[in-house]
């Protein structure tokens, strides 16, 4: 009897923090058995031939937002069929209460199972999720979600601050489905129970509050000057709505009521200078807490000096030249520490009318390697194990998914991305697998496409041709060190 079920042969294995070296990779069942100079053919069941390939861990897309404009499970279906096409075999999606999503409210006691049954048979890839709070009862359920629901990172969205405030709209109001406010009082009982939380699962991770940082009271009057004077450029306007030091502002109040609280923090999709210097500010002064600063592939791929409409209207928005190279120099010194797609699949109906009225964001998980290989290592030298460290082994140490996913290491978990990192397409919607009928990079040549995707010892895509099933991923519990002793 052969002693591997797959042996992936002869690529250049890319590994985090440490470079690429060519090796063999010797698989049994779900977990990587061996890694050494040659494993013989013989001595497996199936082979991969990866000769010529780059060998990734499989990537975690560690921002996504499955469910929010289309029907939960056809959207995880579907855009975890494009996540997979792309080599991320792990999907961390956010998930929150109140309207679209699940459109409802109440206690996640309730809800996380709902979520949890749709999920089973939908998924092709793994997944987890990250749950944003909106009430005090949700604060309450936070040391059961750990301890029990398997999620250990949640969400405090600041924009949405102003609702629920004295003053504000019936229908905002009625958005999130909640009738208490959630401002930064909100915030600060928030982050007090995450670090109380923290402090009880040291030994198993780090449990930590990401924050979309945009601070509302100033976008309210920003946007009304962009639409007052526009430019003829939608996506310079959009940019000018919400600039980037409102940003700023909101790192600096999240900054300060951390430190107060103990409270780790995930600073979310981080879009301009002056957003990334705000974050490193906080991160020196603070240092004692644990701040992550993300990426999204279109703060690194897209500017607003590209005639892309608003089609390509995203929170924050899309930025300067200046500011994507400011993205790329925070990218190589290793202030930024995740890229993720932040992938939200609309279609042109939901994005429908002007600039203003067109819903936020867009999809492009399946660009992970694509950008990242073509602006990061072709581009501009980013070294590939580095790319492994922001699209795996970083999101899995600071979402607790590590050392089972993200580290190529006898005993985890055998997830792969086998990419050929000459190879150029066009980005086209066949080429993305996904839901989405439009692409804010369609047209643009891109280097660095998956081959194979490999999820737990298994074939999920080879060669354009989608493998594996809805139903194959697992919902992963996390902190994964505490779940799966
Ligand atoms: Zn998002």
């Amino acid at each position: 009897m052969a002693d591997y079920d797959l042996v992936i042969k002869g690529g250049n294995l890319v590994i985090p923090n440490v470079g690429v070296q060519k090796a063999d990779i010797g698989i049994k069942g779900e977990k990587i058995a061996a890694i050494a100079q040659t494993i013989p053919i013989t001595n497996s069941t199936h082979i991969v031939d990866a000769s010529g390939r780059h060998v990734f861990p499989g990537a975690i897309d560690s921002h996504f937002h499955v469910g929010i404009y289309r029907p939960f499970e056809d959207d995880a279906t579907s855009e975890s069929t494009s996540a997979a096409s792309g080599g991320v075999t792990t999907i961390l999606s956010y998930f929150r209460t109140g309207q679209s999503y699940l459109n409802k409210m109440g206690p996640y006691k309730q809800i996380l199972p709902e979520l949890l049954e749709l999920s089973k048979n939908s998924f092709l890839t793994d997944y987890g999720y990250h749950l944003a709070l909106f009430t005090d009862e949700h604060i309450g359920e936070i040391e059961w979600l750990v301890k029990e629901g398997g999620v250990s990172t949640l969400k405090y969205y600041m924009f949405y601050k102003l609702l629920n405030l004295a003053g504000s709209s019936p229908d905002a109001l009625n958005y999130l489905m909640i009738d208490n406010p959630v401002d930064l009082g909100f915030l600060y009982k928030f982050m007090k129970e995450v670090s109380r939380v923290n402090d009880l699962f040291k030994e198993y991770g780090k449990i930590s509050l990401s924050i979309h940082c945009e601070n509302p009271e100033t976008i309210r009057v920003t946007n009304a000057e962009a639409k007052k004077n526009p430019t003829g450029n939608p996506l310079k306007d959009y940019s000018d709505a919400r600039p980037p030091w409102q940003e700023e502002l909101a790192i600096y109040e999240v900054g300060v009521m951390a430190d107060n609280t103990n409270c780790p923090v995930n600073l979310l999709h981080l879009s301009s200078q002056k957003a990334v210097e705000a974050g490193k500010d906080v991160s020196s002064r603070y240092s004692h807490i644990d701040f992550l600063l993300e990426g999204t592939l279109h703060h690194l791929c897209l500017s607003d000096d590209m005639d892309l409409g608003p089609l390509a209207k995203v929170n924050p928005p899309i930025r300067n030249r200046e500011d994507v190279e400011f993205l790329w120099n925070s990218v190589f010194d290793g202030t930024i520490k995740t890229v993720v797609s932040d992938h939200a699949c609309a279609t042109k109906e939901i994005k429908k009318g002007d600039l203003w009225t067109s819903l936020p964001g867009f999809g492009g998980t399946a660009l992970m390697f694509p950008v990242l290989i073509t602006e990061g290592y072709h581009k501009r030298g980013l070294p590939l194990h580095r790319i492994a460290e922001l699209s795996a082994a970083n999101p899995a140490r600071y979402h607790n998914l590590y050392p089972k996913k993200g580290a190529m290491m006898v005993g985890s978990d055998a997830d792969f991305a086998i990419v050929d990192i000459n190879e150029e397409k066009e980005v086209t919607l066949k080429n993305l697998f996904t839901a989405q009928d439009f692409n804010p990079e369609e047209g643009m040549k891109l280097k660095g496409w998956t081959e194979y995707t490999i999820l737990r010892g298994k074939v999920i895509f080879e060669k354009g041709d989608i493998i594996g099933k809805p139903g194959a991923g697992e919902f992963i519990k996390r902190p994964v060190k505490f779940h799966y002793r």
